[in-house]
């Protein structure tokens, strides 16, 4: 059973601390909500956990023990954590299945056969409900925002990562790209899989029901419960825990 522990993190990026002491644990089974206004850190704490270059980050982020801080990204991805890989726009007559392969090649050091990849793709675009021609399409042909979520959806069930942490933006997804998120999760769910779903709005939690929902202002976690309290976010907005919190 996996378990991730954030342990007192703090996050800066030119001189200005983004995440000031957050501390939180997701373990294998379970489905964290991290909900939060605009500009709490939500972001900045999920490029943290990637290993973006640009932020200096103190404190733990442990997966199984290992800190993950002291490794590159490519390595937290090889200890199971979910790292949407981004493709290079400039190379030309890419295709989804081929980016695909290239992605899982890369998290298990080792190559996959061809037509076990193929019957491994198949059967993840059946269980998403995806049409087949999808891993045709080449990725430089300027995919929409529902179609790179479609695609990062892929990778993820593919990829089958321990703990993936989901920075969900809702913007520019339509309907049937939220759909495929939750259809993606809520097929993964199981003990050896825990994931933290990061959003402002929780439009994405009609779609998967979280175990446990955080509430994060200015760069902290300041309210933990259950998917109750995303109603209550949607209900009233983000104004009383601001509140509560002065
Ligand atoms: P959220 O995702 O919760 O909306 P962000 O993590 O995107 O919040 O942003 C938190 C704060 O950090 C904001 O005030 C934002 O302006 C600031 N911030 C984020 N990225 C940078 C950056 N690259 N340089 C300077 N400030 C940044
Ligand atoms: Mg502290
Ligand atoms: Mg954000």
């Amino acid at each position: 059973r996996p378990e991730l522990v954030i342990r007192d993190l703090h996050v800066r990026i030119e001189d200005r601390e983004i995440v000031k002491g957050l501390n939180l644990t997701v373990r294998g089974g379970e489905i964290h909500a991290l909900m939060g206004p605009n500009g709490s850190g939500k972001t900045t704490l999920s490029k943290a956990i990637m290993g973006h270059p640009a932020y200096e980050v103190t404190g733990e982020v442990l997966l199984d023990g290992v800190n993950l801080l002291e490794l590159p990204p490519d390595e937290r991805a090889r200890h199971g954590l979910f790292l949407a890989f981004q493709y290079p726009v400039e190379v030309p007559g890419v295709t989804v299945a081929n980016f695909l392969r290239t992605a899982l090649n890369s998290i298990r050091g080792e190559e996959i056969g061809v037509w076990e990849f193929q019957e491994m793709l198949l059967e993840k675009m059946q269980l998403l409900e995806m049409d087949e021609s999808f891993a045709g399409r080449y990725l430089n042909e300027g995919f929409s925002g529902g179609e790179k979520k479609r695609n990062e959806m892929l990778q993820l069930a593919l990829l089958q990562p321990r703990i993936a942490v989901l920075d969900e933006t809702d913007s520019g997804l339509d309907v049937d790209a939220l759909k495929i998120v939750g259809k993606t999760v809520n097929s993964m769910r199981s003990e050896s899989f825990g994931a933290l779903i990061i959003t402002h709005y929780n439009r994405i939690l009609k779609h998967i029901r979280p175990d446990v929902v955080h509430i994060m202002v200015d760069g902290r976690i300041v309210r933990t419960g259950g998917p109750e309290l995303a109603d209550e976010v949607e209900e009233k907005g983000y104004d009383w825990v601001r509140a509560q919190v002065a």
